[in-house]
């Protein structure tokens, strides 16, 4: 499948700190286990690093964000291209690096290796167009300069779900604008960001620019780099809960935020749809990352006229998947994160059968060493179940019926997150009412999967603040400055 070997893979996965330009062990000389998911193996012992490294990792940040800022955007952005270009050209590492710390199937992970290093391109292409305004005030006294500096230098925080894509998304858009970072990657799958970086190295980012620690005391390393005045920036993906605490902390500087949090996305199928497109689109929706992504398809409204044939042909194919470790030949699901996360998703299966739903297929954790739950149908859920509020996080595809438009807009919008809605409809004027009503930050129609790079992924609601990717995602990292001067 691959050139390479596991095991010489991971010999070339740095498991050091990368601070200041130096792969650095922590300072006490602290560790932490790192386990693949699919057979609870010990893959990697990497650096912990302790809140010293936190703060150093943050002055290197700092000492290196003035002459960063004054690079050339040219350089800056042919650094970012050179990026592109080697993480394509080691994209079959980072994809079994991928599949061997997270779980996904191979394919999979060759996907997300496509979508995360397009960012790099992508920033490369924009760190060139940020520009200004110049012009007369109304009232012709006087002329405005506005221009657009780097924020300064940001830390960066992402989850375990899509290792490369998280890391991307937010190093390529801080580095086209200026600014300078550090980024923690989660501690249930730090390698690829550590060898992402190798790469950044390769690439040719200075010292200080891009700084990467991990650590098992989270908190402690990190709560001092937030209270830091000098950082300027927080852009954090992960749980609701999490950001909101982190939104607090940042309260005491008004530092500046984005947050990617998590979601409850609706997948409506209206009468008018198409069933053969909609039973494609909420496959990838609901399982693609074995059911781990904040835009899985949470809950299905499916109009009553359709909802059992829907149920039906859904449960066929779901019952043909192959469970098994992502680099294994055909396999279509992979083990879930951890066993919290399995017994996360049992929980709220039983929660629903006890409250009347239907089990079509699956509905049980498999038994044995990794983390794997069966993909799993559920007919009938009935309102007030646990599944219908919160994230599942899993292979777990739950289905309620509606019969009116208003009624499936109510479910849908019946939520405190707002990342993302799907839609199946073929009606054009539905489609357009759709896109109006939804309270959602993104929407599928007739689109099972909507990441791209060159588009504003971002959520309303619970579902966070900012967006990630198209032109937006630059300014998330540039303040707006505006001068005053008399006319000449
Ligand atoms: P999480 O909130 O537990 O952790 C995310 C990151 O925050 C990790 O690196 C973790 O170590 C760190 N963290 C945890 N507590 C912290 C603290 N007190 N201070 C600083 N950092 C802390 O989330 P997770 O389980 O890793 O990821 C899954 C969640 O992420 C889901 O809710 C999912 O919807 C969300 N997510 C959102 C997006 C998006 O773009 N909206 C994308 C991917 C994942």
């Amino acid at each position: 499948m691959t050139m390479i070997s596991e095991a010489e893979l991971l010999a070339l996965v740095p498991t050091q700190l990368y601070i200041n330009g130096a792969w650095v062990d922590a300072t006490g000389g602290k560790t932490l286990p790192v386990y693949d998911p699919s057979n609870g193996k010990l893959i990697a012992t990497i650096a912990d690093a302790s809140p010293a490294d936190g703060k150093a990792a943050l002055d290197a940040a700092v000492a290196a964000q003035d002459s960063w800022a004054r690079t050339p955007a040219r350089t800056r952005s042919d650094i970012l291209r050179k990026a592109f270009d080697l993480v394509q050209t080691h994209k079959n590492e980072f994809a079994l690096l991928m599949t061997i710390e997270m779980g996904k199937p191979f394919n999979e992970a060759l996907g997300e290796v496509g979508y995360g290093s397009e960012f790099l391109r992508w920033f490369s292409e924009e760190a060139v167009r940020v520009q200004g305004r110049y012009g007369s005030n109304p009232e012709g006294t006087g002329r405005a300069i506005i221009t657009q500096m780097p924020v300064g230098p940001c830390f960066l925080i992402t989850p375990w779900n899509f290792p490369l894509a998280m890391a991307t998304r937010k190093i390529a858009p801080a580095l086209a604008a200026g600014c300078t970072v550090v980024i923690k990657p989660a501690s249930l799958t730090p390698l690829t960001t550590l060898y992402f970086m190798k790469i950044l190295e390769e690439a040719g980012v200075p010292a200080g620019v891009v700084n990467v620690f991990t650590t098992s005391t989270t908190a402690a390393v990190s709560d001092p780099i937030i209270a830091d005045k000098r950082l300027r920036k927080l852009s954090f993906t992960g749980s609701t809960g999490v950001g909101q605490a982190l939104m607090r902390q940042a309260a005491d500087n008004v530092l500046r935020t984005s947050m990617e949090l998590g979601g409850n996305a609706p997948f409506i199928i209206f009468d008018d749809a198409d069933l053969d497109k909609a039973v494609e689109g909420a496959l990838v929706a609901k399982f693609r990352n074995i059911g781990q992504a904040c835009t899985a398809a949470n809950r299905f409204i499916v109009h009553e006229s359709l909802a059992e044939e829907f149920a039906k042909r859904i449960t066929k194919r779901v019952s043909e998947f192959t469970m098994g470790r992502g680099t294994e030949e055909g396999v279509t699901i992979g083990p879930l994160i951890d066993n919290k996360a399995v017994a996360k998703a049992d929980e709220l299966v039983q929660d629903a059968l006890t409250r009347g739903a239907t089990l079509t297929t699956g509905g049980h954790k498999v038994e044995g060493a990794g983390s794997y739950y069966e993909a799993t149908v559920l007919t009938n859920v009935q309102a007030g179940s646990k599944i219908l509020k919160e994230e599942i996080f899993g292979p777990v595809l739950s289905i309620v019926t509606f019969k009116t438009e208003d009624e499936a807009i109510d479910i849908a919008n019946d939520t405190e997150y707002g990342l993302i809605g799907y839609v199946y409809t073929e009606s054009l004027s539905r489609s357009q009412r759709l896109i109006e009503r939804l309270q959602t930050g993104m929407m599928g129609l007739n689109a099972g999967v909507i990441s791209n790079a060159a588009v504003p992924f971002g959520g309303v609601k619970m579902s966070g603040l900012g967006r990630e990717g198209g032109f937006e995602g630059i300014h998330e990292y540039l303040s707006t400055k505006y001068t005053m001067t008399p006319n000449p």
